[in-house]
């Protein structure tokens, strides 16, 4: 029955905890129409519409909201589209919480509105293959140009672009740009397309569906998507900027952090990039059915508090685990995953041992992981990032049995790109964190008609800030196209 008091969320329905653990299905399944038009009727349509300001690109929240009210889900689409083309996989795993539902004014007196959920409802009830009678969408709809105008001018169709990564920067970049009648080429490291949202975020999150849909549509706009090729090694950066009129890197931050304490070595020891990539992508999970084993052992640890540690967390009690702990330094209330995620993980049964720190991984006399040692922590005062700091209790030491632990404390971007331009000494600038260096306006870098965007500019962040920075420099290029050809 759907929840009348008008300060409440309508609540989505979620696959049952025992049921979910033994699948990767979605676990959040949707609102039907009635609950997403009843989510829909709570909204105040505000004039000033503070929940737009909470969107990092703007989303049209209070229009789409209506037109969803006005059972016109078409029209929600298309509103949504015009900032952002992934609103199926915003809606499910942007941080909503933090961003344009934290400043929702229904959220003063009670429940802010579900805004990300009617954002994948809109989504979700038009796709292709939807079976829901209003489902004929793709991003058809033409782009505005950075000035407004919409971008039909049929001299783009001489222009070139070349995109290096497939994640959401690469998508959202290759699609503006195929909409606008531009060539366009996407080069991909990895054998699959859809960087993070293909081999990070499980399916249980974010079904895969959604992604290859993503790309079919892609591929039917005329886009080409070459696979196994890592600029940079297969071929040079060098060569793909001379041979195109404007290059895009989006090649994302890959690189797994890890801590630096003994037997990090161990077998059983995996950065959630690998833990993640082997069942995401490889589907280790199923081997030997598939070729790609994972050693999951019945204790696993996992060091870290964000999302990426819940996936892996997750992941791990799906694939065979059985007993998960999520090991952080800090209280619940600095870790940085979503909260929902949060909640699943604890519902599905992951224990979370907060206030500690690993000192160190001992392993067998086979190179096995074993235990893990840990330190117990308190919080001090905040640090730069404004959460209170964890300082070590002295002599606190304590061992967990454990024989698979997977790191999950953050990622850099690949430092590949960065050693090709050095070594063919492109001035392509890159600050000290390995990120490269891209205006805020238009997103191009040192080099004339090279721009980079999302992850790779950013270090690790989020989906919608890698989609509209795609997007935005997108839209840069076809307004320099269009300026040069005029001038
Ligand atoms: P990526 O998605 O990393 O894509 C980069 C692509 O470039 C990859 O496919 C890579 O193989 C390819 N590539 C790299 N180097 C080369 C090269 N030299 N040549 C060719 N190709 C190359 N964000 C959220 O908003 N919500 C979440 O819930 C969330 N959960 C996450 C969970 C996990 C496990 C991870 C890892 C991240 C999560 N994030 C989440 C962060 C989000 O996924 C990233 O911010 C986003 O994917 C960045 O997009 P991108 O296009 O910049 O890079
Ligand atoms: Fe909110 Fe993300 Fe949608 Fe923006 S893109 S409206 S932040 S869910
Ligand atoms: Fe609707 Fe909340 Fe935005 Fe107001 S602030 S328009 S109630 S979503």
């Amino acid at each position: 029955m759907i929840n009348t008091d008008s300060n409440k969320q309508i609540n989505m329905d979620n696959l049952a905890p025992d049921i979910r653990v033994q699948t990767f299905s979605e676990v959040a399944t949707g609102y039907t129409p009635q609950q997403a038009k009843a989510e829909a009727m709570r909204c105040l349509n505000c004039k000033n519409a503070p929940c737009v300001q909470g969107c990092p690109v703007a989303v049209k929240i209070p229009e789409f909201i209506e037109a969803i009210k006005n059972d016109d889900n078409q029209k929600a689409r298309e509103i949504i589209e015009q900032t952002n083309l992934l609103g199926d996989i915003c809606g499910r795993v942007c941080p909503q919480e933090r961003q344009c539902q934290s400043k929702c004014v229904r959220g003063i007196k009670g429940d802010s509105i579900a805004i990300g959920r009617l954002e994948r409802f809109a989504f979700d009830v038009t796709a292709p293959n939807s079976t829901a009678p209003d489902s004929t969408a793709d991003f058809t709809t033409p782009e505005p140009d950075a000035k407004g105008e919409h971008a039909t001018n049929p001299q783009l169709n001489t222009k070139k672009v070349a995109i290096v990564g497939s994640g959401p920067a690469g998508l959202s970049c290759a699609a503006t740009l195929a909409q606008a009648g531009i060539k366009v080429d996407v080069y991909e490291a990895l054998h699959d397309f859809g960087g993070v949202l293909l081999y990070g975020i499980p399916n249980f999150r974010l079904p895969k569906n959604i992604v290859a849909n993503f790309i079919d549509n892609l591929k039917s706009k005329g886009v080409r998507l070459y696979n196994n090729v890592v600029v940079g090694k297969t071929i040079k950066l060098s060569k793909i900027y001379t041979d195109y009129d404007a290059t895009f890197i989006g090649a994302g931050a890959g690189l797994p952090r890890f801590q630096g304490i003994p037997g990090e070595q161990l077998s059983g020891v995996y950065s959630a990039n690998e833990f993640l990539t082997r069942i995401n992508l490889m589907h280790a999970n199923r081997f030997p059915t598939f070729d790609t084993p994972v050693l999951i052992g019945d204790n696993v640890a996992i060091i870290g508090g964000g999302n990426v540690a819940m996936d892996a967390a997750r992941c791990a009690i799906r694939s065979g685990a059985k007993h998960v702990t999520i090991l952080y330094r800090r209280t619940e209330a600095e870790m940085p995953a979503r909260a929902e995620e949060i909640e699943h993980a604890k519902e599905e049964g992951i224990e979370f041992k907060l206030l500690v720190n690993p000192l160190q991984i001992i392993g067998d006399d086979n190179g096995f992981v074993k235990s893990i040692e840990l330190l117990k922590m308190q919080l001090g005062e905040p640090d730069s990032s404004g959460r209170r700091a964890p300082e070590p209790i002295p002599n606190s030491n304590f061992s967990l049995d454990v024989q698979t632990v997977v790191v999950a404390i953050g990622q850099t971007p690949n430092p590949l790109i960065r050693r090709q331009a050095d070594h063919e000494q492109i001035p392509l600038n890159f600050n000290t964190k390995g990120c490269i260096v891209a205006n805020e306006d238009d997103f191009e870098t040192s080099i004339d008609n090279v721009y980079a965007g999302g992850d790779i500019v950013t270090g690790a962040a989020t989906i919608i800030l890698a989609m509209g920075a795609g997007r935005k420099a997108a839209l840069s290029m076809i307004d320099k196209f269009k300026t040069h050809k005029q001038g």
